[in-house]
């Protein structure tokens, strides 16, 4: 049967506040489309350029059932590849491809990728807190929810220390003002406090999101062995992956790592050296389900977990691309779950749904997943710049997010 593309396009939408990019990809055959995730939320105009201007003259009249081919191509035909636009651009393109798979064989992705080995996959959710008592309110609300899986963090997102210990010089840039040593002293006491009110029949995990230095992560990864963390989150920034063999002499705290993860050469080290437990890469920054698919196989051969990154900047087809690879994977370890509101569900039908702490793919041919292009288009992106990413040390100089 000769099968062609026909149109590929991006939409956007923020039906939360947050700026979505999704690439849907149309065929020759009449009704036969596909969708994917291409959601750069910082910079999602430049990724609807890279899709609208470059993949799609590049991909109309192409066969969509040749993905391993057009991934491969798509990647090379800029000369530069491997950076999170084009990577994000690519995303969008694969996961739709795969979609229009499912949909012509007539199977969930899960059964593409070799079946259900899982009925559901077990999520985290997020518990903040001004205090430790506030945090601990939190947990026992989602674990009264049926979650057995809590990233516990103190004081906004990351950590306690933001705009506390303000004593930068005058003149100082504006920015978010975060206190390292403050914080991390305050996380062992957080979880000593956790423990000893919740006991060890829940998981609790903590991000340091790349907030201190690295032997400051060293002695937080030590500190928190007793507590017995399920992870350790994002310890050091992807420019000083060699403290990773630091980490891993001195503790026997499990370390999940790479959201911010472009290129193979990031993760591979970490991997096959056996110096992280899980990888949690932002999936469609990497490519896509396709390269998703080949970590995961790598990820298994080497005793690693996976824990895709999930925040509320994936749009739920992101979320169902994860929930596919979830579901059929041996390693997989447990899957963020920021939640996907009422309101989105009515712009992305068929969102996967989240049961006493388990996520379940939905059982449709493809991803499962569509997209109402009316309901879309009553909530236009913002396209503001990020103010978050701005964080300053106490002396007012520039930090790493
Ligand atoms: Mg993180």
């Amino acid at each position: 049967m000769s099968l062609e593309i026909r149109d590929v396009r991006t939409i956007l939408t923020a039906p939360d506040g947050i700026d979505l990019v999704v690439v849907k990809i149309e065929t020759s055959e009449p009704g036969l489309y596909g969708l994917g995730c291409a959601t750069y939320t910082q910079r999602a105009l430049v990724v609807q350029t890279a899709v609208d201007s470059y993949l799609k003259p590049f991909l109309i009249g192409k066969d969509p059932r040749r993905i391993e081919d057009i991934w491969q191509t798509a990647m090379v035909n800029p000369y530069w590849r491997n950076g999170p636009i084009l990577n994000n651009a690519i995303s969008g393109v694969d996961m739709a491809l795969w979609d229009i798979k499912g949909k012509m064989a007539g199977m969930p992705v899960y059964d593409l990728l070799g079946g259900k080995c899982r009925e559901a996959a077990a999520v985290y959710r997020h518990a903040d807190g001004r205090d430790p008592q506030e945090v601990l309110e939190n947990v026992k609300r989602w674990m009264e929810q049926g979650y057995h899986y809590v990233r516990c963090q103190m004081g906004g997102y990351g950590a306690v220390g933001i705009d506390q210990g303000r004593r930068s010089p005058s003149g100082s840039q504006p920015g978010v003002y975060f206190d390292p040593d403050r914080y991390a002293q305050s996380v062992p006491l957080l979880f000593a406090f956790l423990r000893e009110n919740l006991g060890f029949d829940v998981e609790l995990l903590h991000d340091i999101h790349e907030r201190v230095a690295p032997i400051e992560a060293v002695r937080m990864a030590k500190q928190l062995e007793p507590y017995r963390l399920f992870f350790l989150e994002d310890p050091l920034p992807p420019e000083q992956i060699e403290w990773f063999k630091m980490v891993r002499s001195q503790s026997a705290t499990p370390i999940a790592m790479g959201e911010l993860f472009n290129h193979p050469l990031e993760w591979t080290p970490l991997v096959i050296n056996r110096l992280i437990d899980f990888i949690r890469v932002h999936v469609s920054q990497i490519g896509g389900l396709t390269p998703a698919k080949k970590l995961t196989s790598l990820c298994e051969t080497f005793g690693v977990r996976t824990a895709w990154h999930g925040p509320g900047d994936v749009s739920p087809v992101g979320y169902a691309a994860n929930v596919h690879l979830d579901v059929s994977s041996v390693n997989f370890g447990v899957q963020e779950w920021a939640g996907i509101s009422e309101r989105l569900r009515e712009v992305f039908p068929g969102s996967p749904e989240v049961k006493d702490g388990y996520v379940y793919p939905n059982s449709e041919p493809g991803l499962g997943i569509d997209i109402d292009e009316a309901k879309a288009a009553l909530y236009p992106c913002s396209n503001r710049v990020p103010e978050w990413t701005l964080l300053r040390t106490p002396d007012g100089g520039p930090s790493r997010p």
